[in-house]
């Protein structure tokens, strides 16, 4: 059976492991971020991700994985580069890029999947409002993660939350459930219909992650197999966490 159907409901012990692991990824996240500079190397981000996690005794779920596997412990898209970027010591940040970071922790066997984007120095106004609308179409989502509604319904938020703003959510590449698996049931797409889909139940942990383009939605896969690129070379983002459906309000697992 596909992971994307393979739905599994977290018991209130697995959540805590999953709090836990969700508040170590934001402090590799927050170490990630303080190092967002010119001149700064995509392989020296890595290592610092790294020596975090190794300092909590954890790894990265997304060290090896895949075909061919993964070589790092986060994705580094700067950018046109919409996700999965490969950290490279030649690849150096420039003032007026945006950067996406994307890192996974494996805590006592459970995944917390998290991701943001933020500027190196001054960026421009359309690079500033692509964040702002990136970052608030993920919160649009998280607010709809709420018992009683479908995954369409999260669907549905995020697609309109940046669509009303004129700019464009990838169709490819999608949410989906996390526990002791990366990638759980249920997907949840960043365009859907309201009231379609899985219904949502407290225990269930999905990452949510939109992924937004300045351009169209187009988007291809570069010859190194991994990192993607908007098709037009437009400027794109990526913010993600990982939440918890509770019987009351929506859980974010990836924060400090
Ligand atoms: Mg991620
Ligand atoms: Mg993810």
């Amino acid at each position: 059976m596909s992971w994307k159907r393979q739905i599994k409901l977290k018991k209130p012990a697995e959540l805590r492991i999953m709090r836990e692991a969700g508040r170590i990824n934001a402090t590799v996240l927050a170490k990630v971020r303080e190092l967002l500079q010119p001149g700064v190397t995509t392989a020296d981000l890595n290592a610092a991700a790294e020596e975090v996690l190794k300092s909590y005794g954890c790894i990265s779920p997304f060290k090896g994985y895949g075909r061919p596997p993964f070589p790092a412990s986060i994705t580094v898209s700067i950018n046109d580069e919409m996700v999965h970027g490969i950290p490279h010591p030649k690849r150096r940040l420039k003032d007026g890029d945006i950067v996406s970071i994307d890192c996974g922790t494996i805590h006592e066997g459970f995944v917390a999947d998290s991701a943001f984007t933020a500027g190196v120095g001054e960026i421009s106004p359309e690079a500033r409002q692509l964040l702002e609308i990136t970052e608030g179409a993920l919160y649009a989502g998280v607010e709809k993660m709420r018992k009683g509604l479908r995954t369409g319904d999260v669907s549905a938020a995020i697609q309109n939350y940046v669509e009303s703003r004129g700019l464009q959510v990838t169709r490819e590449y999608t949410g989906h459930g996390v526990g002791k698996e990366m990638h759980e049931g249920p997907q949840v797409p960043n365009v859907g219909a309201a009231g379609s889909g899985v219904l949502l139940r407290p225990g269930m942990t999905i990452a949510l992650e939109p992924m937004v383009l300045v351009g169209t939605y187009e988007t291809r896969v570069l010859p190194d197999q991994w990192t993607v690129v908007s098709a037009d070379g437009s400027l794109t983002a990526h913010f993600e966490h990982t939440v918890a459906v509770t019987e009351g309000e929506p859980l974010l697992l990836t924060v400090l």
